[in-house]
């Protein structure tokens, strides 16, 4: 396939930027029968064809046009690395000067690719090494999917993805449109055929969008919350200033009336002395005792220039076991790919900031050191 990077010439419509619905549109609009949708995407994603003078069952007029004004493009592999556990980690050039990362992560039974939104990220979760990254753009839907393309072409036949998380570099709820229509590539039955069960998206918490989500696409939802105060949320997670625990709640508890036995997963990075005491754990219990909800529990991973520490094992032991004992499924994430900074809240990719939050970054950090 194409590299991003390439001149198009007068090509202009990247076919990976549509899902189904949105190729359907495309036809209808170009006098066609939205049916052709399905059948290019037979093409695309099954047949692996790219050439569009291939695909046999479209009108020759058609072909041709396709050829002329579109065509099929994704991120280049820049690097590739593998952990010592088997993780993998792509850093992904989309264009001069960017590049996001992708992690693939191999279990017993199952492939679970982790996926990038966002180049860089507007939130400034304290604790994440991306949001230090500052923020350059949304990823298109064809940037989104690509990383899937390219990482099932990498991995072959033996590897299979068989889930998906949005938890990668950037916000998926805050580049909205894109990360649905790519998401509902993923779960289309002419692609990658993935369960709804198997896709999930992660937010810190951008209340008004989840409640399009709960709306328009049947996905697993995970929340990032490390905190049961909004004191502390303000300050771990800042745009819980704008959308308080009260209002994420709401929408959690929205979210989970999609379908009976539904839970909303809770994201909880573990702190030493910031949100590990069991004051937190109960106050973690209060708070769920409305939402139908799973914990899962992630050992900070540390990163350059990170001032926190992650709590100790017995710690966080004790702090599960108090959740389980209320009756909350709680499980503690597995760290994966730590010696290629390929865990959580590691990726970093490259970006070039328009935010200018490194530059605040640096000038807080030279402003301490005075
Ligand atoms: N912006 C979305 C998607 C990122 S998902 C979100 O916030 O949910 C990445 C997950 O890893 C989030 O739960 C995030 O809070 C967590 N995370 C970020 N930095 C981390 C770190 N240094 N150690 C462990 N987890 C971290």
């Amino acid at each position: 396939m194409k590299s991003v990077q390439e001149p198009v010439n007068s090509k202009t419509i990247n076919l990976l930027n549509f899902d189904r619905k949105g190729l359907a549109a495309f036809f209808v609009e170009l006098g066609e029968k939205p049916f052709r949708a399905t059948q290019l995407l037979k093409w695309i994603y099954q047949e692996e064809v790219e050439d569009f003078d291939l695909m046999t069952n479209l009108s020759k007029s058609l072909r041709a046009y396709l050829s002329e004004h579109c065509y099929l493009a994704t991120p280049d592999i820049a690097l590739e690395k593998v952990a010592s556990d088997g993780t993998c980690k792509w850093v992904m050039q989309t264009d001069c000067g960017n590049r996001v990362e992708t992690v693939f992560i191999p279990e017993e039974g199952r492939g679970t690719l982790c996926v990038s939104s966002q180049i860089g990220c507007a939130l400034a979760c304290t604790f994440c090494s991306t949001a230090q990254q500052g923020f350059n753009r949304n990823l298109t839907t064809a940037e989104i999917i690509g990383q899937l393309i390219v990482a099932q072409k990498r991995l072959g036949s033996a590897q299979k993805i068989t889930n998906v998380v949005m938890m990668g570099m950037g916000e998926p709820l805050l580049n909205f449109d894109n990360a649905v229509a790519a998401m509902n590539l993923m779960m289309d039955d002419f692609t990658f055929g993935l369960s709804k069960r198997r896709v999930t998206i992660s937010t810190s918490g951008v209340v008004p969008a989840m409640y399009r989500l709960t709306e328009v696409c049947d996905v697993s939802l995970a929340v990032s919350l490390h905190a049961v105060t909004d004191e502390l949320r303000d300050e771990l997670v800042p745009i819980n200033k704008k959308y308080p625990l009260k209002l994420l709640m709401e929408a959690c508890r929205d979210n989970a009336k999609i379908a009976p036995r539904r839970t909303v997963t809770f994201e909880y990075v573990m702190l030493d002395g910031i949100n590990d005491s069991m004051q937190d754990a109960r106050g973690l219990i209060k708070l769920l005792k409305t939402v139908p909800a799973k914990i899962n529990l992630i050992p900070f991973n540390p990163f350059p220039g990170s001032s926190y520490r992650c709590s100790d094992k017995d710690t966080i032991n004790r702090f599960k076991t108090v959740l389980n004992d209320a009756g909350i499924v709680t499980t503690i994430r597995k760290t994966r790919g730590e010696d290629i900074d390929a865990a959580c809240g590691q990726l970093v990719g490259q970006v070039k900031d328009k935010s200018r939050r490194h530059l605040k970054l640096q000038q807080e950090d030279s402003g301490r050191a005075a």
